[in-house]
């Protein structure tokens, strides 16, 4: 392409096709994919790869012997629309490159351009890492590192969903420190968080990977245990025995702590028609759960 080729004329200005592409800061070249030869460069590409017009591309831009795994210069020409691709670079910086199929005699040669997207693409990657941060701190409690009550009763209703297509039970037990007020009117608050930490732990151990544990709110831990299983009050008796069962060390204080729960659980059918969904199966627990508490506490009442 010459300054004598075709003119762009506006209503008062007059510049060369040559000039126009040269003013891009886009680096555009021309590609004939029959031989994946260079037949035009602007000014950009020879700033950025030098005169490289009568070579080959792969070779001469990124110094590769075969055709680029990410270039869609061919499927332009044939469906005749504009492709691109978005390339991570060595050095860290990301190319978007763009390729539109144009006309020149008989043949249709590939124009190519390529910006950097570095700063757009480093600005997406941040705003992803906020939103997935902010999606964390939405659904997680940041004490126990337990799903919070939003993000427990969120996958809760994904698994009662999948419960009423499987014809399967839903079973909800609800776990409570007893006299937790007293852990903290007699050690103080912090040494009330480590015990939430602590029962928070032995939890934690005591499930399964399906199983939904959560922080139900204060000194309520919820558990949903997915699959079901066959008898729900010998896995309560086992998870109250493993809290009874692991007295917490808090420094200064001379010997360890005793921390029993209480547990209220439910076994729910959501097949069986009865309105209301999740929030009866709650209530069910909650109700066994006050009755464990009558009773006297340290005990599981489903
Ligand atoms: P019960 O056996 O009947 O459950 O008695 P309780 O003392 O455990 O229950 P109560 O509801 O009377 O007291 C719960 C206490 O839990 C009161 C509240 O200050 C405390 N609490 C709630 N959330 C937190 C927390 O995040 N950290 C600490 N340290 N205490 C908490
Ligand atoms: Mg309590
Ligand atoms: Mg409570």
């Amino acid at each position: 392409m010459s300054t004598d080729e075709p003119r762009a004329d506006s209503t008062s200005d007059t510049f060369s096709i040559q000039e126009l592409v040269d003013a891009s800061p886009a680096t555009i070249s021309l590609i004939d994919t029959q031989q994946w030869q260079v037949r035009f460069q602007n000014c950009s590409s020879r700033a950025m790869f030098g005169e490289v017009v009568g070579g080959q591309c792969h070779e001469k831009f990124v110094q590769s012997a075969h055709p680029c795994t990410f270039c869609r210069a061919t499927e332009a020409l044939e469906t005749g629309k504009t492709t691109s691709s978005e390339v991570a670079l060595p050095d860290g910086r990301w190319i978007l490159i763009q390729w539109a199929p144009i006309r020149s005699g008989q043949t249709f040669l590939a124009v190519e351009s390529i910006i950097d997207v570095t700063e757009s693409k480093r600005r997406e990657e941040e705003a992803r890492r906020l939103k997935d941060l902010f999606e964390h701190q939405a659904t997680i409690d940041p004490l126990t590192e337990l799903l919070n009550r939003r993000g427990w009763t969120e996958l809760a209703e994904r698994v009662w969903w999948r419960a009423i297509q499987n014809h399967e039970v839903i079973e909800v037990l609800l776990l409570d420190i007893d006299h937790f007020k007293q852990v903290n009117d007699r050690y103080g608050h912090s040494v009330g968080d480590q015990v939430l930490r602590h029962v928070a732990g032995v939890l934690r151990h005591q499930t399964r990977p399906g199983d939904l544990l959560g922080r139900w709110g204060g000194e309520e831990f919820i558990l949903l245990l997915h699959p079901p299983v066959i008898d729900v009050q010998i896995i309560g008796e086992r998870i109250r025995q493993a809290v009874s069962h692991a007295p917490i060390s808090i420094e200064g204080v001379p010997s360890p702590v005793d921390i029993t729960i209480s547990i209220g659980g439910t076994t729910f059918d959501p097949n069986a028609n009865e309105p209301g969904g999740l929030d009866i199966a709650l209530i069910g627990a909650d109700r066994n759960l006050y009755k464990a508490k009558k009773e006297g506490r340290n005990r599981v009442c489903i």
